[in-house]
Parts: structure tokens; C-alpha cells; sequence
């Protein structure tokens, strides 16, 4: 008879908009083909390059409230004034057959999935300084200057959670950070 199928890690990614989390995601992703992407439904707009159902299901406020009131979210919050989320029957989904799945999320959302789902592997990516992130976040140039303010201003909020994380990685090299979050896995498994 054949052992029972193990059940996959939740693996939350978090950290202010800015931070690297995007790019240190992508490179777990290619480097792991046993771990895959939780996407996320947000009522922002979408940005040129974005496609529908591959960075996020694009949703009206009217549909995400729906979603939320039917209970398919995981975990969701209101970030700079638009709605993002987690499904859940996707994360079920996911680690039911044995695989481990990666929510790249903020920081009100991670809480809520480590008060939900405490087993989770929680990871706050930090930057190097503010200075630093907000360098980062201007030459991204994906936001308006306003939106890079209001960004800023919720990152100096986040930064004061990392006491609340397990896993505290800070991304002043990336290499090294991935390299950091990739050991965070593997160790964890072998719990
Ligand atoms: P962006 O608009 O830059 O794609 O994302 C803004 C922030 O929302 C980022 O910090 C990103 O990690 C976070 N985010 C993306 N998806 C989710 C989600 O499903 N839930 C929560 N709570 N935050 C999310």
C-alpha cells in the first residue's frame, strides 16, 4: 500500500510593496517545481504587461465584497486603497495533493492567515533602510508619485510587525536573500 500523500506548506511572503518579494517569489518558484502561486483577486487596476488570472484575478469591488461574503477568501485586506486576497479552495486545493503553495501577500493578510492557519511558514522580507525601499519603489515607476507616498507611508506600519514573523529576511542582496528564504524551506520541511 502506498504512505498517505503529505500535506504541502502554506509559505506567506510579506513585506512592503517595494521590497523584492515579487522578484525573490519568482525565483523560489523556478527553483522549486514541487512549490506553486497562490493567485490573488485585487480590485486595483491592471498594469500594462498584467494578464487576467496569471498575476491576479482582476475583480470589481462588487465582485470582491461577493467572494469575501461567500467566504472564498482565505485572508484579505485593504491595501492603499484597494481590496487583495487569497482564495481558499485554491491554497486547499494545492496542499491536499501534497504541494506547497506561496502567497505573496501584505502584511494584514499574513496575520490573518498565521492566526488561521499557524502551521504556515511565515517569511517578512525587510529592506535595507526606508530610503532604500522608497529608491526602489520610485524607480519601478509602476505607481504615481502619490500612490508611491501612500506606499511608503503604509511600509513604515509594516516595518513594525517583523516581531510578529518567525523568519525576518532582510534584502539588501538578493541573491543571498533567496538563497535565505530557499534554507527557510528546506529546513522546514524536514520538521
Ligand atoms: P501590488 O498592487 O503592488 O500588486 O500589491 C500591493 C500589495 O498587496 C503587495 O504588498 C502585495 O504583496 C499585496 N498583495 C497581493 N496579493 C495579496 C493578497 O491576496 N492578500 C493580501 N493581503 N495582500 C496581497
Amino acid at each position: 500500500m502506498s504512505e498517505p500523500q503529505k500535506r504541502g506548506n502554506v509559505v506567506v511572503i510579506t513585506g512592503p510593496s517595494g521590497v523584492g518579494k515579487g522578484t525573490i517569489v519568482k525565483q523560489i518558484l523556478a527553483k522549486f517545481n514541487d512549490i506553486v502561486l497562490s493567485v490573488s483577486a485585487t480590485t486595483r487596476k491592471i498594469r500594462p504587461g498584467e494578464r487576467n488570472g496569471v498575476e491576479y484575478y482582476f475583480k470589481s469591488v462588487e465582485e470582491f465584497k461577493n467572494l469575501i461574503d461567500e467566504g472564498q477568501m482565505l485572508e484579505w485586506a485593504i491595501f492603499a486603497d484597494n481590496y487583495y486576497g487569497t482564495f481558499k479552495d485554491a491554497v486547499k486545493e494545492k496542499i491536499n495533493e501534497g504541494k506547497d503553495v506561496i502567497l505573496e501577500i501584505e502584511v494584514q493578510g499574513a496575520m490573518q492567515v498565521k492566526d488561521k492557519l499557524p502551521e504556515s511558514i511565515l517569511i517578512f522580507i525587510a529592506p535595507p533602510s526606508l530610503e532604500e525601499l522608497k529608491t526602489r519603489l520610485v524607480g519601478r515607476a509602476t505607481e504615481t508619485p502619490e500612490v508611491v507616498m501612500k506606499r511608503l507611508k503604509i511600509a513604515e506600519e509594516e516595518l513594525k510587525t517583523t516581531n510578529k514573523f518567525k523568519y525576518v529576511v532582510k534584502n539588501d542582496n538578493l541573491e543571498l536573500a533567496i538563497k535565505e528564504v530557499e534554507n527557510i524551506i528546506l529546513n522546514e520541511r524536514e520538521n
